[in-house]
């Protein structure tokens, strides 16, 4: 705890913490003896605490900690020793009061929070750890941004969208980095809500799991993806097989009527078809999601572990469980991160990844540099606003249109040079 050189990045993660008993504490033994509890709280969290990390008292019996080039795994490691450290009791002038804590984390890579936001949303992930009981440690999902009453209000109107049709798909391109064409898309959904705008899934997809609204969610994303694929794929022949990644969540994945359902999708829907499934779903139940999975296989479904690298991640799984692709997450990709302990760890992935035989897939590619680096290690596919942001359907006809034109300039230049055409 005390040195805390994780990485030289810039990430950091603020720690926005409570005694679990204090009110309590307040409450019988009063102000001054409470006031004794929270100096008894800050002192333990100095004595723990590298000098380099800052604590700051937040509201009345809050604390705010803030650990620099800290991200992802570090953060929660830390709030798991800091958990510990409290499970001593205090002292108080001979009293022996014991307490734990509860905790809420945000990270820095939460896009575009100001520090104040960031510290408002290290509030509300620790408001939801308290929800759960105590010693909890919750990170923070925009979803909590949303009070008790707008969730339910948010609920009901999600149940009338997917009816209404007021969820859309946009499309991100998957590009070959070989010779930057598009091999694919994935498919991510948005809510045309009637009042609040365009609505981003991390606002609603967290929603969706908790309610089990995420099973017709996912029916409704898998039918119009496959339905999307099927005719890009008849305008455009003459650029081979195009693929389309859908996003699976684990709710999904365990749903009794998902083999049905994809076996049911006309077989020319599910032709090109890829199902990404983030990789902290395979952690547990690794028999019964290898069944699942070799069921999907048999339907010549190809299978992505998503968001590779934060997680837990389980190298064990990725030998047991037929997956064909590996999707690095962009926190490793992306520019805060091009340091050289991040540029091995990618570089470990891409080999491990090519020694089971799986193909990769960098997301998060921002900049030239990076595909050049990703090229070198010997990654096959790029995803990320360097090449396209996700687009609606007419925009994705427009790229299309354009990437028929250049296959048809490189057809012309090989002829001319005597090669064999694609
Ligand atoms: P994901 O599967 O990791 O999807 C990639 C996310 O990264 C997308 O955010 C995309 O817009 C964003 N992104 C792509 N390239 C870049 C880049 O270069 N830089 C940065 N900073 N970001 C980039 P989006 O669309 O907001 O989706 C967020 C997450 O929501 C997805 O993460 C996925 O986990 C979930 N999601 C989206 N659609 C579905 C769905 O249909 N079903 C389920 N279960 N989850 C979905
Ligand atoms: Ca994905
Ligand atoms: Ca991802």
């Amino acid at each position: 705890m005390r040195e805390d050189k994780d990485s030289s990045n810039n990430d950091f993660a603020i720690l926005c913490l409570e005694l679990d008993r204090f009110q309590e504490i307040k409450y019988i033994l009063g102000n001054d003896f409470s006031n004794k509890v929270l100096m008894a709280t800050f002192q333990r969290l100095q004595k723990w605490l590298s000098k380099k990390n800052i604590i700051a008292h937040f509201g009345l019996e809050k604390f705010l900690i803030l650990f620099d080039n800290t991200s992802g795994q570090k953060a929660i490691a830390k709030a798991e020793l800091l958990k510990q450290i409290f499970n001593l009791p205090f002292n108080i002038e001979g009293s022996i009061i014991r307490s734990s804590i509860s905790i809420g984390i945000v990270y820095s890579q939460i896009d575009g929070k100001t520090a104040e936001e960031l510290v408002q949303a290290a509030d509300q992930a620790l408001y939801h750890a308290k929800e759960q009981g105590k010693g909890q440690i919750a990170l923070f999902e925009p979803i909590m941004e949303y009070s008790a009453k707008e969730r339910l209000h948010l609920e009901i109107d999600l149940q009338k969208a997917i009816k209404c049709q007021e969820l859309v798909l946009h499309y991100q391109p998957i590009v070959s980095l070989k010779n930057d064409l598009i091999v694919g898309f994935e498919a991510l959904v948005r809510w045309e809500h009637p009042t609040k705008g365009l609505l981003s899934p991390d606002k609603f997809i967290p929603l969706a799991e908790e309610t089990g609204l995420i099973i017709p969610l996912g029916k409704w994303v898998l039918t119009e993806a496959c339905k999307r694929i099927a005719i890009w794929q008849q305008q455009f022949p003459q650029l081979g097989k195009l693929q389309m990644s859908v996003n699976l969540s684990g709710i999904q994945l365990y749903d009794p009527a998902l083999i049905s359902y994809i076996d049911n999708l006309l077989p020319r829907l599910k032709e090109n078809l890829k199902l990404e499934i983030t990789e902290t779903v395979f952690l547990e139940k690794t028999l019964e999601t290898q069944a699942i999975l070799k069921k999907i296989k048999a339907q010549n479904i190809q299978i992505a572990i998503d968001d590779f690298g934060i997680g837990y991640s389980c190298l064990n799984s990725l030998s047991i469980l037929p997956v064909d692709i590996l999707k690095i997450d962009r926190c490793f990709v992306n520019p805060s991160s091009l340091d050289s302990k991040n540029a091995e760890l990618v570089k470990y992935i891409i080999d491990l990844a090519h020694n089971l035989n799986l193909k990769v897939v960098a997301e998060g590619v921002e900049t030239q540099e990076q595909v050049n680096w990703l090229s070198s290690l010997g990654c096959e596919y790029g995803q990320g606003y360097f090449f396209s942001r996700p687009l609606e359907p007419q925009a994705v006809f427009a790229l299309l249109t354009e990437q028929v034109k250049l296959v048809n300039n490189l057809e012309k230049g090989k002829k001319e040079k005597g090669e064999r055409v694609l």
